[in-house]
């Protein structure tokens, strides 16, 4: 990017009211068959257009056609069976009614293949296109057959690395694995979690950016925020490991959270996507708020390097206030634009 301080977001935002009921998570389709496909590629179209009305740099689909940010993937797999559920304990925090891994996991078919040409036909900006990141993946399933997170992890990181190498030949810029995972379990994180995301980026010429957040604005993530105390230091045990690693982006939770700002020296040198809109609460910053978190930022991050962004993803948000959102996130950057350019 040319341009100072490139824009983006996470990655969700939310969907029209006639795709799919609002401000919830996993939310049901309203349609079905041609009219939700159809649907699905009209509401990328408009979440597209909010975008680019709102000034953000770096667009994308708004993750439009997929009910939820892990479970989409993993239902194009085979190996995993969705009858069979078990409720295990996910993130190490609250209990879920998850799918069960009961044989070999490989992909069917590209999964965001034609989604990802649709969008890149629709713009000429660069465009990024999330995934989940293998951590997460395996952290969101019953594991009835390898018996080994780390086994299934690196197996799931060669089926991302399929499906990332199509994505970046259909056109896309940046490819983001989404990994609040690595804010949990540390100990796997240095032990297979960063080998299993560089075998997921491997042979890869576009950019790769890892998200690591606190998770969406859901009760049983502010709840656990509660517990953290008055400084959030989780990114620390990662962050020296994936400076040594071959990812591009590190994508994090910075507005209104607890996350001392110097942690981010410790990845000098990455680019950095600093979250300076909060997904948690429906306030509206102002420009001068998102300008104020990204010159702290600035702090630790070579200007160059420094790509204003949300928190996390803003699905669960009003369309009303993820819009508002967006059009802060810009004006705050111009704020910084213009101090730099003086
Ligand atoms: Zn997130």
């Amino acid at each position: 990017m040319t341009k100072l301080f490139p824009t983006s977001t996470a990655g969700s935002l939310p969907k029209p009211t006639w795709l799919a009921q609002p401000e919830v998570l996993w939310s049901p389709w309203k349609l079905e068959g041609q009219e939700l496909i159809d649907g699905k590629h009209d509401a990328l179209r408009v979440a597209l257009q909010e975008q680019l009305v709102a000034g953000t740099d770096i667009v994308s689909d708004g993750e439009q056609t997929r009910q939820h940010f892990v479970t989409t993937f993993i239902e194009h797999l085979n190996g995993v069976d969705f009858e069979n559920r078990q409720t295990v304990k996910i993130r190490d925090r609250y209990d879920a009614s998850v799918p069960s891994v009961v044989g070999p996991v490989s992909r069917q078919k590209p999964v965001f293949v034609d989604d990802a040409k649709f969008l890149r036909s629709q713009t000429d900006k660069p465009i990024k296109w999330a995934l989940p990141g293998p951590m997460t993946m395996v952290d969101t399933l019953y594991d009835g057959h390898y018996n080994s997170r780390k086994d299934l992890a690196l197996e799931f990181a060669k089926i991302l690395n399929q499906e990332a190498k199509e994505l970046e030949a259909a056109g896309v810029d940046i490819i983001q694995f989404d990994e609040p995972a690595f804010n949990v379990f540390f100990d796997e994180v240095n032990e297979w979690g960063i080998a299993a995301l560089e075998t997921a980026i491997e042979g890869l010429k576009c950019e790769t950016a890892i998200h690591i957040c606190y998770g969406y604005g859901i009760k049983a993530n502010t709840d656990w925020k509660k517990t953290l105390g008055g400084e959030w230091r989780q990114y620390e045990e990662a962050f020296p490991k994936l400076r040594e690693s071959n990812i591009d982006i590190i994508s994090l939770e910075c507005h209104n959270s607890k996350v001392p700002m110097e942690l981010l020296e410790l990845v000098r040198g990455k680019k950095v996507m600093v979250g300076a809109i909060d997904v948690a609460t429906n306030d509206i910053e102002t420009p001068e708020e998102v300008a104020a978190t990204l010159r702290e930022a600035l702090k630790y991050v070579d200007a160059d390097k420094l790509y204003p962004c949300t928190n996390c993803g803003m699905a669960p948000l009003s369309r009303d206030v993820a819009r508002a959102k967006l059009a802060a996130l810009s004006a705050g950057a111009e704020i910084l634009r213009a101090e730099y350019s003086a």
